[in-house]
């Protein structure tokens, strides 16, 4: 295991004297100063000229730039007028995500939706193709490709000739545009093989979930009877990757993985062997409280363990990271609003929050944001709620205000969320500190990098990276 970690906020402070979200960290010999998604340092007698030129009128976006100071000004500039575009953008999707019913086959002891293991609502077929025929249509404009997600709610591929129905929908909506279908099944992988081979030729994308060594896997994980699910999940996952499917996993992180991160990352890379792997402190909701998530008190463990967690990957030449912060992209929490999703979930309403699933709840915390229009039969998209969700969801809480992390973070979501008339504010917690620490970890881990390349005379002045 690797060091213990204390996540402090931030050791990153704002560079004075600009309006842009550019900040700066001096350590040992150098300086390093970051803007979203841009990365330099530079030896700490320079960085006093340095920083006087992130203080020079910043070029406009549309002018070429020359130097790290430039580059650090123009990703300022980008993350700001990405945080505008969540706030005032329209809504136009190019992401269609479909809860096809709320209903599992598993029973896990964490599960935030709750679903039943019967029978349950079900999303109508005509409401996924009216939505398929809007999302395909922006997909068109934008020239984007069409994301066909297939998620949440209990387990998406239950009801395997459904989702053919829907995915033929999909793609014939698709095809009329003439435009590309991206697929992708987040499964609990407790499938018949005949199904997992169903699975590995009709999606390009399979996200499993497993929790990591048997003891822990199956008691947070089994099927309604009790019984273990690992050994099918690991089942599917040979399957999949036999069939050449590109596979992620997800793990739940509960207290009783908390300090067992570093081994459930081995017994991963060792059993399931995924392109990536994503780790997920567990969400407070359906089957979880705040009394058995994990709590503020235990943020320096998690960052600690997820780091030596993350290194074990690392060593097998597999990304691990956890959705909270990804350094890589310019992102806020998880609502569908600023992401250019259509969440559509059983009772026909997209949502605007991917925890709801059922439709009276979307109705009654104002996070429906389309349906299908009885008098057209076509989807209609409830543009003044959006932008009324956006401003809402949108607004930083002000612990964030001068937080180098504040274009990378979920924030407390989905945990405590201001749709919730309980939690009118936002108070810094678990979630918090844990991506603040982790961002910090990777962007001082970037930063050694670079100055050792200096050190090693590949590079001289200052040196970058918008890569993370
Ligand atoms: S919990 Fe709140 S902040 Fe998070 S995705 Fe849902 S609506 Fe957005
Ligand atoms: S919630 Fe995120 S943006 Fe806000 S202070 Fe914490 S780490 Fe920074």
């Amino acid at each position: 295991m690797g060091q213990e970690v204390r996540t402090e906020r931030s050791a990153f402070e704002p560079v004075g004297g600009t309006s842009l979200p550019i900040f700066r960290r001096d350590t040992g010999g150098y300086a390093a100063f970051y803007a979203p998604g841009c990365l330099c340092i530079i030896e700490l007698p320079r960085a006093v000229q340095f920083e006087q030129s992130l203080r020079q009128p910043p070029p406009t976006l549309a002018d070429s730039i020359s130097g790290w100071s430039g580059e650090l000004q123009r990703r300022a500039m980008l993350a700001v007028a990405a945080a505008d575009a969540w706030r005032e953008g329209t809504f136009r999707p190019e992401c269609l995500t479909l809860y096809m019913n709320n209903e599992c086959n598993m029973s896990c002891s964490y599960c935030h939706t709750d679903p039943s293991p019967r029978p349950a609502t079900r999303l109508d077929l005509e409401a996924i193709d009216a939505a398929a025929k809007m999302t395909a249509a922006y997909c068109r404009q934008k020239d984007r490709p069409f994301y066909a997600v297939f998620h949440g709610g209990g387990e998406p591929s239950l009801h395997r000739q459904r989702v053919e129905t829907a995915m033929a929908l999909i793609e014939r909506a698709a095809a009329d545009q003439d435009v590309e279908v991206v697929r992708y099944v987040a499964t609990n992988g407790l499938l018949p093989e005949e199904k997992a081979n169903w699975l590995a030729h009709r999606f390009d994308l399979v996200g499993l979930s497993c929790d990591g060594p048997p003891d822990l896997h199956d008691a947070q994980r089994p099927r309604w009877d009790g019984r273990g699910s690992l050994s099918a999940v690991e089942r599917t996952a040979r399957i999949l990757r036999e069939e050449g499917c590109h596979l992620h996993a997800r793990t739940t992180i509960t207290r009783a993985g908390l300090r067992r991160q570093a081994e459930i990352s081995t017994y991963i890379c060792q059993q399931i062997a995924p392109e990536e792997i994503h780790f997920e402190p567990v969400y407070v909701g359906g089957r979880t409280d705040p009394t058995n998530a994990l709590s503020t008190k235990e943020a320096d463990d998690f960052v600690t363990h997820f780091l030596a967690a993350r290194a074990v990957a690392t060593g097998y030449g597999i990304r691990l990271l956890s959705s909270g912060s990804r350094p890589g992209e310019l992102h806020g929490p998880h609502c569908h609003v600023f992401r250019d999703v259509i969440n559509l979930v059983p009772g026909d309403v997209a949502t605007a929050c991917f925890k709801l699933t059922e439709a009276t709840e979307i109705h009654n915390k104002g996070a429906a944001i389309g349906a299908v229009d009885q008098d057209s039969g076509r989807f209609e998209i409830d543009q003044g709620q959006i932008r009324a969700l956006a401003e809402q969801l949108a607004a930083p809480p002000p612990q964030c205000a001068g937080c180098f992390n504040r274009y990378h973070c979920t924030r407390e979501c989905p945990d405590t969320c201001l749709l919730d008339s309980s939690n009118p504010v936002w108070e810094p917690g678990f979630r918090c500190r844990v991506q603040a620490a982790i961002t910090s970890a990777i962007l001082q881990e970037t930063a050694d990098r670079l100055w050792s390349e200096v050190l090693g005379g590949k590079r001289q002045g200052a040196h970058g990276t918008t890569t993370f």
